[in-house]
């Protein structure tokens, strides 16, 4: 597979760790995340990278480089299908940049963490990582596969997309007009939209490549849907959503999906419009 020129490395440059020392918001929304999937919390302070103190660059293992060149490969599979996409819409698909990070980062939505899970800053039109993500997702549901991972940026990139496409706009504007309740369903919709849009990815790749096994699919994806992200967007945005980590959800994530992964059709996509979710 052909390898994306979009990747910025910023491993190794995050300084010292701050782990849960931020407080606030962000905090308490990590604390919960991490209930819903069963982890203490005190783990990650005895598990997180670099450990406080700006120490050494972190040294990269075979096993996080063998990763980054994964997220490198599948960020770069997703540029083509994206790009072939747009073009048949007539337009001109701007592809995103993608940060590796570890331990803290500084985007155009705030400052973040490893604890952050990964997330798409629309402000800055990038994509956020740390692969110890990807060992959590590992540690919590037992391998769930390289597909697993793959879905994480796909998911991601589709917010890009819906970034592109003036759905976020459109979100915001709807904002002001509308109870906290009814925008949270909002934005449930655009999480299924996001969704829906990586499997319009995997429906693409697989015909184009055949690398995706059928028996992956529910497994990854309901692995990958217990795991909430874009906590910073939200924040962000200010919206905070439990709905899209609550239980029931992980079935409309795994539908959505198989409905772009099935058809791969972008006008199936209107997770705005449609009745049932
Ligand atoms: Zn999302």
């Amino acid at each position: 597979m052909r390898r994306s020129d979009n990747v910025e490395d910023r491993r190794g440059m995050g300084g010292r760790a701050m782990i849960f020392g931020g407080g606030g918001i962000g905090t308490i929304i990590l604390i919960i995340i991490l209930a819903l999937m069963g982890v203490d919390p005190r783990q990650l302070l005895q598990s997180g990278p670099s450990g406080g103190g700006g120490g050494p660059p972190a040294q990269v293992s075979p096993e996080d480089q063998e990763l980054a060149d994964m997220v490198t490969a599948v960020l770069g599979d997703t540029e083509d299908v994206w790009n072939q996409l747009f073009r048949q819409m007539g337009r001109e698909y701007q592809e995103p940049k993608l940060v590796l990070f570890s331990g803290q980062v500084q985007s155009g939505c705030g400052f973040a963490s490893a604890q952050t899970g990964p997330f798409y800053c629309p402000a800055d039109q990038k994509l956020y990582i740390d692969l110890s993500f990807y060992r959590l997702l590992r540690q919590r549901f037992k391998a769930p596969g390289d597909f697993a991972q793959a879905y994480v940026i796909a998911h991601e990139v589709g917010h890009h997309v819906q970034n592109l496409l003036g759905t976020m706009e459109m979100m915001q504007r709807a904002r002001s007009q509308l109870s906290e309740s009814e925008y949270n369903q909002l934005s449930v919709r655009l999480e299924l939209q996001a969704d829906f849009y990586a499997g319009i990815w995997a429906h693409y790749t697989q015909k184009h490549r055949n690398t995706i096994e059928s028996g992956d699919l529910e497994e990854a994806l309901r692995a990958a849907s217990a795991i909430g992200d874009d906590n910073i967007q939200k924040q962000q945005q200010g919206y905070v959503v439990p709905d899209s980590f609550t239980h029931g959800t992980g079935e409309q994530r795994v539908r959505w999906f198989r409905k772009g992964y099935e058809t791969g059709d972008l006008r199936q996509g209107d997770t705005f419009k449609s009745d049932g979710l």
